[in-house]
């Protein structure tokens, strides 16, 4: 069995880009529920046209279709080698949730991006000129930062002492490099 990595941290904190560095020299799927939610929207499904509300305005797709999401993606092939998780859980019910899909293939690495709040604003707010997302306007990302706080951020309790918290600040490359040394001890 190979790794399951969890990627936890602030809206804006480089999950995304991180994990997919980690994707490419691990060889194992990118589970990201935000990118999944943004291709259902995309196709106009029922999935999508049901998380678009939530999502425009920076709330919490309701767990039940984030949780049915990720069990569906979890118990394909490509991710019976190990996977990484950027995203989800992003709650205490969904952490409860996927322990209970995992049984006892447990989480073997949580991966905590720390970045703080003028940053995390400031890149957000780079990334709205350059990608556009409909997210990324001042009002959703302050929405969104409160959401992580009331509920993102108690997973770090949550998941305790498994928890390595990485300074997610400085350049790409030497925020991969902390991950990749945590990942290798
Ligand atoms: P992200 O790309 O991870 O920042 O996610 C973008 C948006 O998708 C979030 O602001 C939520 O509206 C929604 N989303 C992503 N992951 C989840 C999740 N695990 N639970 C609920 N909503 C989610």
């Amino acid at each position: 069995m190979g790794r399951r990595i969890l990627f936890l941290g602030p809206p804006g904190g480089g999950k995304g880009t991180q994990a997919k560095m980690v994707r490419r020299a691990l060889g194992v799927p990118h589970v990201s529920t935000g990118d999944m939610l943004r291709e259902a929207m995309a196709s106009g499904s029922d999935l999508g046209r049901r998380a678009e509300a939530y999502v425009s305005v920076g709330d919490l797709v309701p767990d039940e279709l984030v949780v049915a999401l990720v069990e569906e993606r979890l118990a394909r092939e490509d991710a019976a080698g190990g996977y990484l998780l950027d995203g989800f859980p992003r709650n205490l019910p969904q952490a409860e949730a996927l322990a209970e899909v995992l049984g006892d293939e447990a989480l073997d690495t949580i991966v905590y991006l720390d970045v703080d709040e003028d940053e995390i604003i400031a890149r957000l707010l780079k990334r709205a000129q350059i990608e556009g997302r409909a997210d990324d306007n001042e009002e959703t990302i302050r929405h969104r930062l409160e959401v992580f706080h009331g509920e993102t951020e108690p997973l770090i309790a949550y998941y305790g002492d498994r928890v390595r918290r990485i300074d997610g600040t400085g350049s790409v490359e030497d925020i991969y490099c902390r991950i990749a040394l945590e990942l290798a001890s």
